[in-house]
């Protein structure tokens, strides 16, 4: 039954269509939302269209960023013949949060998953290794530990290791099928720290 008309039924489908958002949330942000100010509303609203506007992929490392280059690939203190290999941009940010990595990041864009029809082809590898022709020492793979990850993690070292380029796998600390996102600090740092070469 139409309780509330169809701007509002509207807005509240819209909302609800984002992940982890249900039809109850989803009615409470709408009320929320009708009943901010409209400066508010607007720039809101702008804010969503600019970031999906402007965001673009790193034509180096390919993360989400608004320039040519993300900020830690035009950071010249950041040591860029280390390059950790990671799924998404959220799981480059976690690492990021613990402040302690000094290379640089590949984001692959997904994981190798034959169940799920993605195959070497669908995620950035051929970026990969286009980026392993120039001066790269090591290749960190930190691809998550679910079937997937390890899935992808197994194909990339047999990929990089015939360009003798040393290929390093975090420590296994990280719980089985976790996503990297909700780990805390400390047990990033221990999976990066006890990384064993493959
Ligand atoms: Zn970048």
């Amino acid at each position: 039954m139409d309780y509330y008309g169809s701007q509002i039924n509207n807005l509240i489908a819209h909302l609800s269509s984002l992940p982890g958002i249900g039809g109850k949330t989803a009615q409470r942000l709408a009320f929320h939302i009708i009943g901010m100010p409209r400066e508010q509303v607007e720039a809101l609203a702008k804010a969503i269209t600019d970031a999906r506007n402007q965001v673009r992929y790193c034509k180096e490392c390919w993360t989400l960023t608004d320039q040519e280059k993300c900020p830690i690939c035009r950071d010249e203190k950041r040591d860029h013949r280390t390059i950790m290999v990671v799924e998404s941009s959220r799981d480059l940010a976690a690492y990021e949060r613990t402040g302690k990595y000094e290379g640089v990041y590949h984001v692959l864009g997904g994981a190798i998953s034959p169940l799920l029809g993605v195959g070497p082809g669908d995620i950035r590898l051929k970026e990969l290794m286009q980026r392993l022709q120039g001066d790269v020492e090591e290749v960190i793979i930190a691809t998550g530990s679910s079937l997937e990850g390890e899935t992808t993690a197994m194909y990339l070292s047999k990929l990089i290791k015939p360009t003798g380029i040393k290929v390093t796998r975090i420590a296994s600390g990280v719980p089985v099928g976790g996503d990297l996102e909700y780990i805390d600090e400390v047990t990033l740092l221990r999976a990066l720290d006890g990384r064993t070469t493959l």
